[in-house]
């Protein structure tokens, strides 16, 4: 949306926006927590919140047409457009494209834990999509592998939700997360938070039962001696993401192996003509402040290659 919006206040006039979803906002719509919008805002907003703003924007701007159910399938080199609808597979030729298509969560079998593989293992932000978004709590205990904003805030939810939060388990020696997070997910709750330690050992038949513990050194290797088990239920991952670029990858992009997101020297920039990317599908960023500031970088680099507004 931000992207659109900037693109149209640079002059162009005919822009579709494309959203799998039956709702504007993307992950926002999960995170309904506050902390939104401090910067971009000067408000203290949920992430519905903060995207209802953008949709109204959006909403007013008549040049911007808005496609909800449409999942984008396909994406050429030559900027032609494949998306399925409801009943349908739509096609359209684009002039400039821009691609915002977010990020995925690294998983279980990123970092590989050894043990079982049983029910009641989640990646964070899912779980927290099956909380707010579907009714649904996990487990009854839980451990939070990783200490990132995600994780912070899924330990703070689930106790929140009656879930007794056992710990959180950091492989670093610092947390990724904000301090903020820190004070108000985990010391206001009294969660415990084990830095330089990681989980060894998932088990359970059906289901997971616990996890073993242990203390790491510098190069990340299990200390001998300082092994202990926590029972459990669930354990919720939440060790990273990953710019989500599928498409732009099958259209013949470069894409950066170490990252996944556009190999590009330039904010925003891909290395089809025409084509670009914003938000998480570009690089990871912290907070959604720092992504609406530049997709609308990317939407007014799009009207540049336009020639818009000349
Ligand atoms: C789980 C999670 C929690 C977060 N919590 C916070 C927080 O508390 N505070 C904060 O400031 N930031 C938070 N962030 C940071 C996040 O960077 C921003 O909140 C921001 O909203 C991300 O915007 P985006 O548009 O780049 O990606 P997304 O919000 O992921 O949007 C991508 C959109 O693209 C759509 N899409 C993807 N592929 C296709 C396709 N093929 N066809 C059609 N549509 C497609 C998706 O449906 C989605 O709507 C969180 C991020 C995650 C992943």
């Amino acid at each position: 949306m931000a992207a659109a919006l900037a693109a149209r206040g640079a002059g162009v006039r005919d822009i579709l926006l494309l959203e799998r979803d039956q709702h504007l906002g993307g992950i926002l719509n999960q995170c309904i927590h506050p902390g939104f919008g401090l910067h971009r805002f000067k408000a203290e907003l949920t992430g519905p919140e903060y995207a209802d703003r953008f949709a109204r924007m959006t909403a007013a701007a008549p040049e911007i047409e808005v496609s909800l159910r449409s999942f984008v399938v396909r994406l050429t080199p030559e900027r032609r457009v494949s998306y399925l609808k409801p009943g349908a597979l739509e096609e359209v030729q684009a002039r400039a494209v821009i691609m915002a298509t977010g990020c995925r969560e690294r998983t279980r079998e990123m970092i590989p834990i050894p043990g079982t593989r049983p029910a009641g293992v989640y990646p964070a932000g899912l779980a927290q999509k099956m909380v707010n978004m579907e009714g649904w709590i996990p487990g009854r205990e839980a451990v939070i592998i990783g200490s990132g904003d995600i994780g912070l805030i899924m330990a703070r939810r689930m106790a929140l939700e009656g879930v007794k939060v056992r710990a959180v388990i950091e492989i670093q020696d610092k947390t990724r997360g904000l301090v903020r997070n820190v004070v108000q997910c985990l010391e206001d709750f009294g969660i415990p938070l084990y830095m330089r330690h990681k989980v060894a050992r998932i088990y359970g038949r059906d289901r997971v039962e616990g996890v073993d513990v242990v203390r790491v050194d510098d190069n990340f290797a299990a200390v001998p001696g300082s092994g202990f088990s926590i029972p459990c239920d669930t354990v919720l991952v939440s060790v990273g993401l990953i710019p989500e670029n599928e498409l732009l990858e099958a259209a013949g992009a470069a894409i950066d192996p170490a990252t996944n997101g556009p190999a590009s020297a330039e904010l925003n920039r891909t290395s089809i003509p025409g084509v670009f990317a914003c938000g998480n599908s570009f690089k990871v960023y912290d907070l959604v402040d720092w992504v609406s500031r530049d997709s609308e970088l990317a939407g007014r680099a799009a009207a540049e290659y336009l020639g818009a507004g000349r």
